[in-house]
């Protein structure tokens, strides 16, 4: 063994399922960028092992990054939350600070302003938002879209207790209601439909929305692959505007990044790993 040799800082990606996360391919391609002496693993994990495998891996000098089920589990488990953590109750970034112990933040809520900014052709501001899902990420866009101004954000999921839970926990604002498939069908055109559900995970999922359904100018699709997404598919044979997940999952992790080592992150390389231009 070379006794000169380092452990190189850890950084993990807590969730279940993690095999089609991006993640640690674009974590990786940016330490190697960056000539950082640092690794960034997926361990697909258990809910109970989550805070306390946060724990040991920020104690080390490490972080890393959770996600679905897990960001609720991940909120409970920091000794210091973010702003964002606090009004999403859900964490996707964490490490150790000296005094504050283990800190967590939640970039999703800027990384999708940037992503929806992006594909709305124009910042959120009075926009009418349909948002499909209600579990953590939808969080995320819920928090976003109320800081944004957005005019009218409908929340449409299958389970209708928790998109009223969604709701009751943003404390009822005017603008922000559940709504049913015949609201949707029935209501004015969208400016922006987002998909923050885990459908289209597997190619076999059907769609979250039917396309007969599709009343609006643009659709984000959180869900990402290498390759585009079934709901994206649908949205471009309609000829709407449409992104799917990867510029989210770039600008969330480029935050991340910068948390941990306090430079900027590289986003060129970021972007080209996932298979895409700088934004
Ligand atoms: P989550 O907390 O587990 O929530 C999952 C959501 O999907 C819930 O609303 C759930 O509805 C719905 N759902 C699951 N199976 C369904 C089905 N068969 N039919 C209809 N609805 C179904 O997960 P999450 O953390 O919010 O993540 C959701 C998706 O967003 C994932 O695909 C994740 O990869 C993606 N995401 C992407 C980014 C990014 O950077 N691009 C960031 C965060 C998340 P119920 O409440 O009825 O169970």
């Amino acid at each position: 063994m070379n006794p000169d040799a380092t452990i190189p800082q850890l950084f993990v990606l807590l969730g279940d399922p993690v095999q089609h996360s991006l993640s640690p391919r674009m974590q990786n391609a940016a330490f190697a960028a960056a000539k950082l002496d640092a690794v960034y693993v997926a361990l697909r994990t258990p809910a109970q092992m989550v805070g306390p495998l946060m724990r040991e891996v920020a104690v080390a000098g490490g972080g890393g990054n959770v996600t679905l089920p897990h960001k609720g589990v991940a909120a409970q488990a920091l000794d210091e939350a973010s702003e964002a953590v606090h009004a999403t109750g859900a964490c996707n970034v964490f490490w150790w600070e000296e005094g504050k112990g283990l800190c967590g933040d939640n970039t999703d809520v800027e990384a999708f302003r940037i992503a929806a900014e992006a594909v709305a052709g124009s910042s959120l501001l009075g926009a009418r938002v349909l948002l499909l899902g209600a579990g953590g990420a939808a969080r995320a866009v819920v928090q976003a879209c109320l800081a944004a101004g957005v005019s009218q954000l409908d929340v449409l999921n299958r389970s209708s207790e928790r998109a009223v839970q969604l709701v009751n926990g943003f404390g009822r604002p005017s603008m922000l209601n559940t709504v049913d498939r015949s609201g949707v069908v029935g209501s004015d055109r969208y400016d922006l439909i987002v998909n923050a559900t885990s459908l289209g995970l597997r190619e076999a999922d059907p769609l979250p929305l039917e396309p007969d359904v599709l009343n609006t100018a643009a659709v984000l699709d959180l869900v990402y692959g290498l390759d585009e997404t079934p709901f994206v598919r649908a949205a471009r044979k309609l000829a709407l505007e449409s992104m799917d997940g990867r510029r989210m999952l770039v600008e969330q992790a480029a935050r991340s990044y910068e948390t941990w080592f306090g430079f900027e992150a590289p986003r060129r390389v970021m972007y080209a790993s996932v298979g895409m231009q700088t934004a």
